[in-house]
């Protein structure tokens, strides 16, 4: 598949281009189709709630970048506050004025931090604000939960087996069992597993780090109380609570599942929407805590392109147009459009499934009874029927996430026209793939 440099590039199909040039076509793997059947298309153009690929088909978007396009794509204030900050220059090293403005708007929206540090991924803010965790409170093992994302670090990039609190190995390749074997992994909404770790391994622990809402491997909604169990357990044990908002910030209230829990966490981390699709994370927490990082102290954590103007001026612009009145019920009203339109589908066609949503986000749970609320209860029937589910989707003009583990995000810019696209198409899949052969 190698291609010298002076074939003339027209010859080979775009698709083959990208395989022969990057692993597997990609920058980031779930965007391979590796999951649903057919390949995927090239993107060119986005706007509002629609997606438009280079043969020029459209589609009713409800990938949204994967969670940062809460106000759809190419914004008008977001692209004009990017094109004015573009011509002042990129990136300059030192801090700016949008930078101490993001910043603000973020600490008014979670009021119990009091410093916010920026990145340029999510990634980079989990795996920093960890570091900042373990130097805070001079110990080095960390909880994670089974079906929770933090990024592509080593540490957390530790799946454990379903039940009781497992030993961390490593689910990579690439990752020494001694960089994970700090990390503990327990099933989420569990109290009693939690507190049987704690009870062992309390006081060698430094932070528990969870998704409030966990929406990477499904939508795991967790109860108030199971998170609740979590910053008692910290308290006793003088461990801090990490949530990892990078999905929920700023989707499903201002301050996420901070504000919507009313819990108060030692650290939040950000990103996504914090970016306004630009690439930016940030983590946050009290000054006790913040100033401990460089260069006030001796946690050390850097970036290059943190905090760079053209970033700060996308997620500005977001910040503010989320600010706008309304933004979150419009949001929440036509999630639950989307639900019902899906519901009516499911029932219909006389599929056993369920819907879980919180506010714009939404998960097919494709298997009998509730959404379930832990990783080990998400069957394997799910992932084949949305193999097939997803062509057919895409073929009809909906662009969902090509992975039965990923979640729908609806945008403020997603008409009741766009929802009721999205229903239809979804309605008219689900039909041929129920009533075809099974492949
Ligand atoms: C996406 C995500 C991350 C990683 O963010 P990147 O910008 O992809 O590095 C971390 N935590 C959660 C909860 C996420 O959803």
């Amino acid at each position: 598949m190698s291609v010298p440099p002076s074939t003339p590039h027209d010859d080979l199909p775009l698709l083959a281009r990208a395989r022969a040039s990057m692993p597997g076509g990609v920058s980031s793997p779930v965007r391979a189709f590796g999951a649903v059947q057919g390949d995927p298309p090239f993107v060119v153009r986005g706007e509002g709630a629609q997606l438009f690929d280079r043969s020029g088909k459209r589609y009713v978007d409800l990938v949204g970048s994967w969670g940062p396009l809460i106000l759809g794509h190419a914004h008008p204030a977001v692209v004009e506050a990017v094109q004015r900050t573009a011509a002042d220059g990129l990136s300059f090293g030192a801090t700016c004025e949008a930078e101490v403005e993001l910043a603000e708007a973020i600490l008014r929206r979670f009021p119990f931090a009091d410093r916010v540090r920026f990145t340029s991924s999510g990634t980079e803010a989990v795996m920093s604000a960890l570091r900042l965790a373990r130097g805070a409170t001079g110990r080095d093992r960390v909880v994670k939960f089974e079906g929770c994302y933090h990024g592509h670090f080593d540490a957390l990039l530790v799946k454990g087996g379903s039940g009781l609190a497992t030993f961390g190995t490593p689910s990579s390749g690439g990752v020494p069992e001694a960089f994970t074997a700090l990390t503990e992994v327990l099933p989420l909404d569990d109290e009693a597993a939690a507190s049987a770790l704690f009870a062992d391994k309390g006081s060698e622990i430094a932070c528990v780090v969870i998704e409030p809402m966990p929406a990477n491997a499904g939508l795991l909604e967790q109860r108030q109380a199971f998170l609740e169990h979590l910053r008692s357990l910290c308290d006793e044990h003088g461990a801090l609570l990490l949530f990892d908002e990078v999905i929920s910030g700023f989707r499903v209230a201002p301050g996420g599942m901070t504000e919507r829990s009313g819990i108060r966490p030692d650290l939040v981390t950000v990103g996504k929407i914090v970016g306004g699709g630009m690439p930016v994370g940030a983590f946050m927490g009290s000054e006790n805590v913040m100033e401990l990082l460089a260069p006030n102290g001796p946690v050390y954590h850097a970036g290059t392109l943190s905090g760079n103007p053209l970033a700060m001026a996308a997620g500005r612009a977001t910040l503010a147009q989320l600010d706008e009145p309304g933004v979150y019920a419009t949001l929440e009203a036509r999630g639950a459009r989307l639900e019902q339109g899906w519901r009516a589908s499911l029932d219909k066609h006389g599929l056993p499934a369920g819907i879980a949503r919180v506010g714009s986000v939404l998960w097919l749970s494709l298997q009998p009874g509730p959404p379930p609320r832990a990783f080990h209860l998400v069957g394997e029937d799910g992932p084949r029927i949305y193999s097939r589910l997803h062509p057919a989707m895409l073929e009809r003009g909906l662009w969902m996430a090509p992975s039965a583990y990923e979640v729908a995000f609806v945008s403020t810019a997603h008409s009741e026209a766009d929802i009721d696209e999205a229903i239809a198409a979804f309605d008219a899949a689900l039909g041929a793939v129920l009533t075809e052969a099974p492949a």
